[in-house]
């Protein structure tokens, strides 16, 4: 990761090579880049706006009561698959308990019949074949579709990006995917919410589009598949400590590597007019939010989770 290029004055002469990098935010992003970065040996310092780290990835208290806003799954929070390795070297899991849920959400009708939506196959096919028997065909198919899932998932790989893969390893990545073609073809090119419309029973159409908490009318079944297998393999559930708890971890492991952080609340810009004459020459490194796709509000969620 440690970019030794040479950077290049005006004069066109090799200055220095780059050593140091500013990250602007303290969120999940903005931190694991400082945790990476330090890592490989560059100074840093992250310049947050608000005084608490970790963004979206955060929680608040009023009276007796938590409000945690983010992490509902936290994927790869369990042994078996690379993200775990990530949060491990990003020092967010360790000594904490984790909390692994049977259901993955319930959703309830509105004649009052509940969907449990179990991760593990064979729990969710016997309930939702109780449910509505008139529909065992693609009930099966799902749930036969989640099973192969399950198994796709050990094979992801989450350390390296495919980009970076040379054609050899690709092949070698690519060839492992074989058995699940199939299931990938059919999960990626069908709709959520054309597939609902498979079932005979309103509730089922209904609940399917929810599985994910809030409707994602553009989604696919991927998706869907992707949570509810991780859910099973138990690499989706809950960190002790929540949100916030999460993202004081990392910013714990950052500031124990050397990490530097400001917090600067009050100011949108005040990264940029104090870090000017510091940064100078610095590699920049900004955390973007991705989050503008998970809009999941409290009060406009159609169902509950349990
Ligand atoms: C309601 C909700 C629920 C979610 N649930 C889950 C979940 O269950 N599981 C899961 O894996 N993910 C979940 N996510 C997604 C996850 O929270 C985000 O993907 C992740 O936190 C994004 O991190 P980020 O660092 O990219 O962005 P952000 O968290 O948005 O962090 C950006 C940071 O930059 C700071 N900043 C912005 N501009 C400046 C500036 N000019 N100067 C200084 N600082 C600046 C902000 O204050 C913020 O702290 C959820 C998100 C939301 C909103």
């Amino acid at each position: 990761m440690r970019d030794r290029r040479q950077s290049t004055t005006r004069g066109g002469t090799a200055a220095r090579p780059r050593e140091s990098m500013i990250i602007v935010g303290g969120g999940l992003g903005g931190l694991s880049t400082g945790v990476y970065a330090r890592m490989n040996g560059y100074r840093t310092r992250i310049f947050e706006m608000h005084e608490i780290p970790g963004g979206c990835c955060t929680a608040w208290d009023k009276g007796d009561f938590t409000f945690d806003w983010c992490v509902s799954w936290l994927l790869g929070n369990g042994p078996g698959s690379e993200m775990h390795q990530i949060w491990m070297e990003l020092g967010a899991l360790q000594g904490k308990e984790m909390r692994h849920f049977d259901v993955f959400n319930v959703v309830r009708g509105q004649d009052g019949r509940k969907v449990y939506f179990y991760s593990d196959p064979d729990r969710l096919e016997a309930h939702l074949l109780d449910l509505s028997p008139a529909d065992a065909r693609v009930i099966r198919d799902f749930c036969q579709g989640l099973r192969r899932f399950i198994r796709c998932l050990r094979v992801y790989p989450f350390l390296k990006p495919v980009g970076l893969m040379g054609p050899v390893e690709r092949t070698r990545m690519m060839s492992k995917f074989i058995p699940y073609f199939n299931v990938i073809r059919k999960s990626i090119t069908v709709l959520m919410r054309d597939y609902s419309q498979r079932f005979t029973d309103p509730l089922l159409t209904d609940a399917f589009n929810h599985i994910l908490y809030e409707k994602h009318p553009n989604f696919p079944v991927l998706p869907f598949y992707f949570q509810l297998a991780a859910h099973a393999g138990r690499a989706a559930g809950v960190p002790e400590g929540g949100s916030l708890g999460l993202a004081r971890s990392i910013e714990d492991r950052y500031r124990r590597l050397g990490g530097e952080i400001s917090y600067t609340p009050g100011s949108r810009r005040s990264w940029w007019r104090t870090t000017v004459p510091w940064a100078y020459g610095s590699a920049t490194a900004a955390s973007t939010a991705r989050t503008s796709w998970w809009r999941r509000a409290t009060g406009t969620r159609p169902c509950t989770s349990c």
